[in-house]
Order: C-alpha cells, then structure tokens, then sequence
C-alpha cells in the first residue's frame, strides 16, 4: 500500500521562534513540502507574494473563507492568516509529507479535522526571554507586545493537546529536537 504523507504542525506563542526554527529546519530537511499561508497583512520588506506568504486583500480572504478553501483560518493579532486547503491534502495523498508554521488558533482547528497529523508545540523559555525578543525583533509595538505577552499566557495552556513539546532556550538545540521527532515520526512502523 502507498504511504501517506505525515501532516508536521509546528506552532506556539508570538515571538517564540517558530519561524527562526522552521527555516533551519529546512536546512536539514529538504524532503518535506511547506505549505505557503495566505495573510491580509502587508508584505514586509523583502517577502515575496507567493513565497513569503501569498499577501491578498480582506475581500480576497472572505472570498476564499466563503468558497471553502482553507484547512484553517484564524484572526492573528488584527491580521487573518490561513492554511489553502488543496496544497495539504494532494501532498498528503500523493504520499509527501507537508509541513505547517501556524498560531495556536489554526493548530486547534486542524487537530480536530486531522488527530493523526504530528502537532509541535515550540515553548519560551520563560516570559521574560519571550518579552525580550519580541522588543528585540522591533516588528511589534509596545501596545503589541503587551497585547502579545497577555494572550500568551492562556496559549501556553494549549500545550496539553499537543503531541510534542520543544523550549526554545537555545536555536541549535531546538532545532535538533524537532528534527529528531520529524525522523522518529517518519520510522514509526505505521508510517512506513
Ligand atoms: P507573521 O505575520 O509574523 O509572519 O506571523 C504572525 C503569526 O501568524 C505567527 O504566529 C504565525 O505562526 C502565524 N501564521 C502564519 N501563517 C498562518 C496560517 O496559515 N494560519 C494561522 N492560524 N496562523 C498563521
């Protein structure tokens, strides 16, 4: 029988380096497909349409939302960003495994329509360290961040539904452990 694709969803709070994690990830692994979101956000300087993310307008997104296209959506801080449905599933069954980099909100909505795919939970070391970062990576206001700060605390209750859990104390490290769990998933006998 074919294999079907592994669904890896890698996802936790604001600022706590899952996209930092996901590109060196990327390094390691090449044989996984990366599913590009859609957003309502403007581009930042240097993202490309269609690479970054595919950027549209809210009408474009409602259209979307009303044709049934996403796997998930959800309102980021003021944004929407979604996952297009198509690109996950034809992967999936054409055995390719597919990974996604989402809010705690889409993670909670593709794990009640897929349980079986894989879902990571990137954890802060701590607040203090998550607080510094965000300041750091100078992308939020300080009415942003605070705004960030005070819903991360009710995210991190999410972790209970996840499979896994990696605290990004240090990149390298991080990095390695998701990887690890992406090749121990990938020789579980019911994946071969
Ligand atoms: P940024 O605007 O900084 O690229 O992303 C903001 C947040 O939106 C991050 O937490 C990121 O993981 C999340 N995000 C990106 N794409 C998606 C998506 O397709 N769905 C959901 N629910 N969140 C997303």
């Amino acid at each position: 029988m074919k294999r079907k694709g592994i669904l890896f969803v890698i996802s936790g709070p604001s600022g706590v380096g899952k996209g930092t994690i996901r590109e060196a990830l990327l390094e390691k692994i090449s044989d996984i497909e990366v599913s590009i979101s859609a957003t309502t956000r403007p581009p930042r300087p240097g993202e490309v349409h269609g690479k970054d993310y595919f950027f549209l307008s809210g009408e474009e997104f409602k259209k979307m939302i009303a044709e049934d296209k996403f796997l998930e959506w959800a309102n980021v801080y003021q944004n929407f960003y979604g996952t297009p449905r198509d690109f996950v599933i034809k992967n999936l069954e054409q055995g390719k495994d597919v990974l996604l980099e989402i809010d705690i909100q889409g993670a909670m909505q593709v794990k009640n329509k897929m349980p079986e795919g894989v879902f990571i939970f990137i954890y802060p070391p701590d607040i203090q360290t998550l607080a510094e970062r965000l300041c750091n990576r100078g992308k939020d206001s300080k009415e942003s961040i605070e705004r960030r700060l005070a819903a991360c605390a009710e995210e991190l209750r999410h972790v209970k539904y996840y499979d896994y859990v990696v605290v990004n104390d240090e990149l390298e490290w991080a990095v390695k452990k998701t990887e690890a769990i992406i090749i121990a998933e990938r020789c579980k006998i019911k994946n071969i």
